[in-house]
């Protein structure tokens, strides 16, 4: 038995129906802009209960292409500092002053106490990640900080489609949200991503710099600058045919972390586990090592035992990173350097079986078992 971290399975009958109206793209030569990415954002709206969706070429896009509009220039931005480095770059390369903070132990996403010690007069605004899917049950008491204090909420949601709090899905809290379909998400267009908002006003700026500044998608007539952000037919087919599988796809995830959670809490209570409050669509299954158990030597060890632990959230955070001083010089976080280097992510993918589930925890028992002694 060799258990892989991630493995990307699409059924055969998603494949026929994905097959056949890529077909219908080459047979019609409507490759672009045309009803897919239409349909694609109509459902993403409907099932996000948001007022605008953008369909965009990748999550790194989406977070660019937000905050070229929101206009960072000059302007500080609260970034957390264990991200995917696309959240920070995109501060970055609209000529914003990224401010990276510091996380909350048990939810690893940014605590309003950790953004409250890095704001300042030219703060505009603050990027959230919802870690491993979880929404901080502290979203509503930072989405009121913000809004006292006239600073903008961006979700950058990558993680997180179909999770929610209190009813409410990732990527509705704030002025806006992104997500991304890249390969190893919980649902996939290969590459691809989305923007949400219920602010018309900001989608109508947004879809008009996905597509140069062009008011109508086929004539060349520009009423602003713009750039290429665009989503094609056959990305949007693939990317409907997932988003229509959301539901099942975390309720089988669900049961893998459920499984997970519950074997844990019986032959390995030291492990402290990372578990939502509410929704999560489980895009990561994350769990604390005790201090004093190296974490490469577990992953070796399991990799002996054809188990596969990769993709942490994040190993290395941004400010521990070689580009560190590229984005801030502030070193002091100390939760995210111990959680960070001691946290694990458990495989979870469709199709794992519970005798899998079992074995990864029988042999995670075992090797911290020994590695105690
Ligand atoms: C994956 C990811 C991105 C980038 O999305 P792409 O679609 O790969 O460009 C941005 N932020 C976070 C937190 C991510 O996990």
């Amino acid at each position: 038995m060799e258990i892989k971290s991630l493995k990307i399975s699409f059924s055969e009958e998603d494949r026929a129906w994905i097959t056949d109206r890529i077909d219908e793209c080459l047979a019609t030569g409507q490759l672009s802009q045309g009803k897919f990415v239409m349909e694609f954002e109509e459902e993403l709206k409907k099932y996000l209960n948001v007022k605008q969706a953008i369909a965009v070429n990748s999550g790194t896009g989406a977070i660019d292409l937000v905050m070229k509009i929101l206009d960072v220039n000059n302007k500080d931005v609260l970034v957390p500092t264990n991200t995917f480095l696309a959240t920070a770059v995109g501060v970055k390369f609209s000529g914003g002053n990224v401010k990276l903070v510091d996380i909350d132990p048990k939810t690893l996403s940014v605590s309003l106490k950790s953004l409250k010690e890095r704001v300042t007069k030219n703060t505009a605004g603050v990027i959230i990640v919802h870690i491993g899917g979880i929404v901080t049950p502290e979203i509503e008491d930072i989405r009121e900080w913000c809004d006292r204090n006239g600073l903008w909420l961006f979700e950058d949601a990558a993680h997180a489609i179909g999770s929610s709090f209190h009813g409410k899905f990732a990527g509705t809290f704030g002025i806006a949200g992104s997500f991304s379909l890249f390969a190893t998400k919980v649902i996939t267009s290969a590459e691809g991503g989305a923007i949400v908002t219920n602010d018309d006003e900001l989608a109508e700026k947004i879809k008009l710099f996905r597509n140069h500044g062009k008011p109508k998608p086929w004539d060349t007539y520009h009423t602003s600058l713009g750039s290429n952000y665009r989503m094609h037919e056959i990305t949007a087919i693939i990317a409907l045919s997932q988003l229509r599988k959301l539901d099942k796809i975390i309720q089988e995830r669900d049961r893998i972390a459920n499984m997970y959670t519950e074997k844990i809490k019986q032959h390995l209570p030291e492990l402290e586990l990372i578990l939502p409050e509410d929704r999560s669509n489980w895009y990561k299954y994350t769990a604390m090592l005790p201090n004093e158990i190296d974490r490469e030597v577990v992953k070796s060890r399991l990799k002996e035992k054809n188990i596969n632990l990769q993709g942490e959230v994040y190993g290395i955070p941004l400010h521990k990173q070689p580009i560190a001083e590229m984005l801030d010089s502030y070193k002091n976080f100390e939760v995210a350097d111990n959680v960070c280097s001691r946290h694990i992510c458990l495989p979870i993918y469709q199709g794992l079986t519970d005798s899998e589930i079992n074995y990864v925890v029988e042999e995670l028992a075992k090797v911290i078992a020994e590695l105690k002694k």
